[in-house]
């Protein structure tokens, strides 16, 4: 078994009836990048940079923080790297001392896209350590908590003044870099359409979808049965914004923990997704899911998919697999 997964690692991510899946990595470290090189993923689709912020104990500096990502870029020999800009939040040990302290409700309090737009030092130096980066291969931004076009524009403002002063000083930074948005507030997922055209990509970060969807605290043990992407709600959303972004023309990957579960791949196959970012460590798993997956025959299940009324219902049609 182990044998057979492992001579998936130059194969290609492509169905039965030709379709190419790409499957990017998900990596925080310079084992995943290796991982991520050495099984063939296409880029990495989702670099959380948090880890930097949460060993040291102050502030990573742009030297320290353009080191690291300077070097997962040559990891990656030629492929992207995904930077998603500080995730930090109160629900996260937090040694830098950003986040506010106390919040009531860290999940829904000063995290991601609006604790780096507070801080606008603090995001400048990251953005400029991977601007620095893009000087050494392929490099996209990610913004994490996304949930109006102002702040996109303002993480592009942003990005535009830190390469103008980059050059000025004799830095190579890449023309047109992506930026792209993580789809993780339900309502930036109802209105991809109205913010579609300020980005370059987009990303769905169903860990945090699914918390906020559903009401249910991604941590607690307690609502460990509800919090589920097998719910009829997650999964319409989900399909809303796959159509979304196809009619905006922007790519959408999907980048939570559902994209590296082999299970879970007949499903957002069906749903329309062609972009997943996962851990390495189940990489070959899924691609060989997809390898054995048809897509028009999962295209012409969506219809039930989308009609099952409880987890159940989709537990079934996960299950009934293969038969149209
Ligand atoms: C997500 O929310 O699905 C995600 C990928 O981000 P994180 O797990 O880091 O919050
Ligand atoms: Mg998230």
């Amino acid at each position: 078994e182990q044998r057979e997964l492992g001579r998936l690692r130059s194969k290609p991510s492509r169905t039965v009836d030709g379709v190419d899946i790409t499957l990017y990595a998900n990596a925080e470290s310079r084992e995943d990048i290796a991982r991520a090189h050495a099984l063939g993923a296409a880029g990495v689709g989702l670099y959380r940079t948090e880890f930097l912020f949460l060993r040291s104990d102050g502030l990573p500096d742009e030297e320290t923080q353009f080191r690291v990502y300077r070097d997962a870029v040559l990891g990656m020999s030629g492929r992207a790297v995904t930077f998603r800009t500080l995730d930090l939040g109160a629900d996260k040990a937090d040694r830098a001392g950003l986040a506010v302290a106390n919040e009531d409700n860290p999940a829904l309090g000063v995290r991601g896209v609006r604790l780096t737009l507070a801080h606008a030092g603090v995001f400048d130096t990251q953005l400029r350590a991977i601007l620095r980066a893009s000087g050494y291969g392929p490099v996209r931004i990610l913004v994490p908590m996304v949930s109006s076009r102002e702040e996109l524009i303002s993480v592009r403002r942003r990005i535009r003044n830190a390469t103008v002063a980059l050059r000025k000083a004799g830095h190579v930074v890449a023309e047109n870099i992506p930026l792209g948005a993580m789809i993780e507030v339900p309502a930036a997922a109802i209105a991809v359409a109205s913010f579609a055209d300020t980005v370059d990509f987009l990303s769905v970060g169903t860990n945090d979808l699914v918390q906020y969807l559903l009401a249910a605290d991604r941590n607690n043990e307690a609502l460990s049965t509800l919090y589920s992407p097998l719910h009829p709600g997650v999964l319409r959303l989900l399909r809303h914004v796959v159509r979304s972004a196809a009619e905006a023309d922007t790519p959408v990957a999907v980048c939570g923990e559902i994209a590296g579960d082999p299970l879970m791949t007949p499903l957002l196959l069906a749903l329309g997704i062609t972009e997943l970012s996962l851990h390495p460590a189940t990489l070959l798993e899924v691609r060989r899911c997809i390898r054995e997956s048809d897509l028009s025959v999962l295209g012409a299940r969506l219809d039930t998919l989308l009609k099952a009324r409880d987890r159940a219902g989709i537990e079934r049609w996960l299950t009934g697999r293969g038969k149209a």
